[in-house]
């Protein structure tokens, strides 16, 4: 095979705030020759989620971080280019973990084969992935709706909240989203079935929420924290289930925010509403995969469940895509394509 080269994106340094593109630095390697025992992934799509702040930040979490200088972690779908493995051959298409650069070797530990046929293979890091199965098991097992029950999502047109609200929908619950501009609500009503959708930014959000929910809330899937939780927190009915699944409000902040201790007032409401909040990450439920396989290949193939794709054009555009995360700039999965397939 003729010389590669592989343009890699690594961290330069970690952000204090949000994080923009001075904390990234591009690097262009030459590719070995492919070792024994692995075979040579091509990325086609890079998967930009919220979690990679995280391991921008060199503190304790369910995830070591990245080191300064190495690739940014990050989920791919990739062909095979060139393979030493008995079970993988060139043109496969791959889901792994290889990060913000266009090539990778691997040994196959932790990689998926995609099967192309239900939808298309972005959609391995979307509805038919990590997200997927994020919405999939924290709605389901934690916070367990019950036909007639109010479910409450924020974040609600992004990858993980569009799919945790439709399957509220497919379980007969009232769904009311919150997000963060009008023409999120508009979709998420409209296009997905929300019974109704609160924008975030309105000045009287509590108001709007309360409203939205006359019965209070049963299940309230956490995406955001900060003052959606503030406005959600009053309305949650005796025994109401908390999936805590992610607080990208607070993912930039240097420090806790000023202002008088919240702790009594959220104890005292999990206390006498016998509230159960229960933290996850998406991993936690890794032997029950086939289930969630099963259920989200059928109900995208029936469309009972709909996405939507924000795709950014170049691995060179990933860190100043990766901003919009933060300022609800995205609209739907946000991935960048990398390359075209070649070899199918
Ligand atoms: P996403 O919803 O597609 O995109 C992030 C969205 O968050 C933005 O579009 C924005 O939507 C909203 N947002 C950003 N800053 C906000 C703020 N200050 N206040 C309110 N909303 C804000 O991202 P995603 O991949 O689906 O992730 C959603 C959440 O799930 C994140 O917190 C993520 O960390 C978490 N997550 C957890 C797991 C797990 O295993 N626990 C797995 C995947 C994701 P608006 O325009 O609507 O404000």
């Amino acid at each position: 095979m003729a010389t590669v080269r592989n343009r890699r994106i690594l961290l330069a340094r970690r952000p204090a705030a949000e994080p923009s593109e001075a904390d990234f630095e591009f690097s262009e390697v030459k590719l070995p020759d492919l070792p024994p025992g692995q075979m040579l992934l091509r990325t086609l799509w890079l998967s930009l989620d919220p979690y990679m702040r995280g391991r921008m930040r060199d503190a304790k979490s369910y995830a070591p971080p990245v080191a300064i200088g190495d690739v940014m972690v990050g989920g791919t779908v990739s062909e095979v280019v060139s393979s030493n493995l008995p079970n993988f051959a060139p043109g496969d298409i791959i889901e792994g973990r290889t990060g913000w650069q266009e090539y990778a070797f691997s040994d196959g530990t932790q990689m998926r084969k995609v099967d192309p046929s239900p939808a298309p293979i972005s959609t391995a890091l979307g509805v038919l992935g990590m997200p997927g199965m994020t919405a999939y098991f924290g709605l389901l097992h934690i916070g367990q709706p019950k036909s007639g029950e109010t479910v409450v999502v924020s974040a609600a047109a992004g990858a993980v909240g569009a799919i945790v609200g439709q399957i509220a929908k497919l379980k007969r619950c009232r769904v009311v989203g919150i997000a963060g501009a009008q023409e999120k609500c508009d979709y998420v009503v409209n296009e997905l079935g929300f019974d109704a959708c609160i924008n975030h930014h309105a000045p009287d959000l509590s108001h709007c929420l309360q409203n939205a929910c006359p019965k209070g809330i049963d299940v309230y899937f956490e995406n955001v924290g900060g003052k959606v939780f503030e406005a959600v927190l009053p309305l949650l009915n005796n025994f109401a289930r908390v999936p805590v699944c992610g607080l990208i409000a607070n993912y930039n902040d240097a420090q806790l925010p000023p202002g008088p201790n919240q702790v009594p007032l959220v104890l005292r409401a999990i206390l006498s509403q016998r509230l159960n909040f229960r933290g996850f990450i998406q991993s936690d439920f890794a032997d029950q995969k086939a289930s969630f396989f099963s259920d989200m290949i059928t109900w995208v193939r029936e469309k009972r469940i709909k996405y939507r794709e924000d795709v950014v054009e170049g691995l060179e555009n990933a860190p100043q895509a990766f901003k919009k995360l933060f300022r609800g700039e995205n609209f739907g999965k946000l991935l960048v394509r990398v390359a075209r397939p070649n070899l199918r």
